[in-house]
């Protein structure tokens, strides 16, 4: 089965609006985020996906603000400061959002590949990070 592994960091903030103590502030991390790809087939180009695609997705939450949808504090910032999940950040959340993107990514780039499997591992601190993966 093609497989590719990928890595990137990126830099953001978050706050979970639900959250009852210190993570409900605006806080920040240094995220690394490993992907692993498979698809049954390789793309025309012989990729299971160009790693462009891959950076684009994930520096768009570079350098930004990442807060769930609806939360009042996105009102008072500049649009492009802000990202917008459907649910409160964690990086639990984010991992299996992470990996729906990705897979969704991977599907709309490699229409041939068949079946697509993403697994993701978003690593928040040295101490700390979450897995999630989806499949297309
Ligand atoms: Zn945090």
């Amino acid at each position: 089965v093609p497989t590719v592994y990928f890595t990137r960091t990126f830099q953001a903030a978050h706050r979970l609006s639900g959250h009852l103590g210190k993570c409900s502030r605006i806080h920040g991390h240094n995220f690394a985020l490993e992907v692993e790809i498979e698809t049954d087939e390789l793309g025309d180009d012989g990729f299971v996906v160009e790693f462009d695609y891959v950076k684009q997705l994930v520096d768009e939450y570079d350098h930004r603000l990442i807060l769930k949808d609806g939360d009042p504090v996105a009102d008072h910032l500049p649009a492009d400061w802000v990202v917008l999940v459907p649910d409160d950040p964690s990086t639990e959340f984010m991992a299996g959002y992470l990996a729906d993107q990705l897979a969704t990514l991977v599907r709309l780039k490699n229409s041939d590949g068949g079946e697509v499997y993403v697994e993701v591992t978003l690593r928040e601190t040295d101490s700390i990070a979450a897995s999630g993966c989806a499949e297309l």
